[in-house]
Order: structure tokens, then C-alpha cells, then sequence
């Protein structure tokens, strides 16, 4: 687990969530929306603080994070930045974004000081920037124009739209044209996925949980555990 890539995989799939906790459609999607976009790696990145999820507190971020790791132990090709986590405060993805790109640059600059500085313009040629994706659920994307600087976040990182319940493709379609003008509405199908419905939501999982109820099929076995010997969600 680190912040950073330790190469420079061309398209990278950014996955940013509260994961409170991360469940079955968290490690199962990422991976079909990977193979889609063609995608190197996918980078998981649990947020601080969600600015837009109000005051409601949530699981500390440790246990957000051992989770996670529990969570995603088998999806290929993905890791986790605690960028966000080390930041604190209110995780705003523009901010992510930005630190990413740097970060990039950063990463990239041992290698073109490493020799001559013909040797080390033939580097950055052959190393181009990485592509991002934002991988977001389509509630996230009804919502986007709430999200801080939204447009610059477009300019950084494609949006890669994931359909969940309670909408399905159609109801989404004409949800998005409820709320935006036609040619933004558009764009953001031209972004979307074609995936499996996933019905599980962390919602959900921590109702059941404070109420003992089963959260069989919705969890992997693990993360179960780890709630439960920890007492989480209670
Ligand atoms: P909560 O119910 O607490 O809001 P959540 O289940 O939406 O949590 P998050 O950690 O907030 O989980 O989700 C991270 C990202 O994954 C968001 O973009 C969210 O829309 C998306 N996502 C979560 N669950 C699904 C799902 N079942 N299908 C598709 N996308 C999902």
C-alpha cells in the first residue's frame, strides 16, 4: 500500500469512496470497469472526509482502511493511496486531482536526472502522463455539479459512470435530463458504463448491522469478520 504508483501505467482508474465499509459492489465493479477502459491499475482512495455526506460521522479511518485492504485483497491490478487520508479535513477531489498530477511529475523526475540529458528527453518521451478516470456511481453524478470545481475535475480525470439502484439505465437517462441541459446530459452518457446492477449500498450495510440483521452476499467474508470482532457498527 502506498500513495503513489511506483510506475507509470497510462491509464489509471481512480476509485475514491468513503468505504463505510467497502462491500461487495466496491471490489466487483472497479475491475469490470477496468477491463472496459482498458485501464492499467486501479487506485482506491478513501476519502477523509466526504464534504457532501453532512456531519454524520464515520467508522475511523484506520478501520476504513484495514477494511479496504481486506476488501480488495483479489482484485487485479489495484492498490490504494492514502492521499486524502494523509491530507485530512474535507476530502475534495479537485485537490486530489491536482496533487496526483503533481505527484506524477515528481515521480518521473529521478528518472530523466538519472543521465545524460539526451537520455533523459528520450525518458519523458516514452513515458507520457497517465490518463485518469474518475470512477463515480451515477448518484454521484446527478450530483456532480455540487462538487467543487467541478469542471476543472472533467479537464483531469474523465468520469466513468457506474448505474446502481435504485436507477437502471433508463431511469438514469432520464434522470440526467431532468437535471441537465442536453448536450451536458450527453456527455455524461457517452461516460457511462456498460455494468452489472449491483443492489448493495454501505447505507444499508450499517442499518442492518446496528440491527443484527444479515448482510450475507452483500460483504466479503472478511470484512464481516473484522466488523464483528471489532465491533464496528453497532
Ligand atoms: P453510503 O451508502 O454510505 O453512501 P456507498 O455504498 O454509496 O455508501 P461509497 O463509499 O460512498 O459507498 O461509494 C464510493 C463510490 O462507489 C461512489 O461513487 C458510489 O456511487 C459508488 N458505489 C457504491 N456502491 C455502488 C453500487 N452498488 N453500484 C455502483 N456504484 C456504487
Amino acid at each position: 500500500m502506498s500513495g503513489e504508483a511506483e510506475s507509470h501505467p497510462q491509464r489509471i482508474l481512480l476509485f475514491g469512496g468513503t468505504f463505510d465499509p467497502p462491500h461487495l459492489a466496491h471490489a466487483t465493479l472497479p475491475a469490470l470497469a477496468a477491463r472496459q477502459l482498458r485501464c492499467d491499475q486501479i487506485v482506491y482512495i478513501p476519502a477523509a472526509e466526504n464534504p457532501l455526506k453532512g456531519s454524520a460521522k464515520s467508522a475511523a479511518a484506520e478501520h476504513r482502511l484495514t477494511m479496504l485492504v481486506l476488501a480488495i485483497a483479489d482484485v487485479p491490478n489495484a492498490k490504494i493511496s492514502s492521499i486524502e487520508l494523509d491530507r485530512k479535513g474535507k476530502s475534495y477531489t479537485i485537490d486530489t486531482l491536482k496533487e496526483l498530477h503533481n505527484k506524477q511529475g515528481a515521480a518521473a523526475a529521478p528518472a530523466r536526472h538519472s543521465g545524460s540529458a539526451r537520455q533523459s528527453k528520450r525518458t519523458a518521451t516514452l513515458e507520457p502522463p497517465a490518463s485518469f478516470f474518475l470512477l463515480i456511481g451515477c448518484d454521484q453524478a446527478l450530483d456532480f455539479h455540487r462538487w467543487k470545481d467541478w469542471e476543472q475535475i472533467v479537464k483531469l480525470a474523465t468520469p466513468a459512470v457506474m448505474v446502481r439502484p435504485p436507477w437502471d439505465r433508463k431511469s438514469f437517462e432520464r434522470e440526467l435530463r431532468k437535471r441537465y441541459l442536453e448536450a451536458e446530459a450527453q456527455r455524461w452518457l457517452g461516460w457511462t458504463l456498460n455494468l452489472p446492477l449491483m443492489d448493495i449500498n454501505a447505507t444499508e450495510i450499517r442499518k442492518r448491522l446496528r440491527e443484527g440483521a444479515s448482510v450475507d452476499g452483500m460483504l466479503d467474508p472478511a470484512v464481516a469478520e473484522y466488523i464483528r470482532s471489532n465491533g464496528l457498527y453497532r
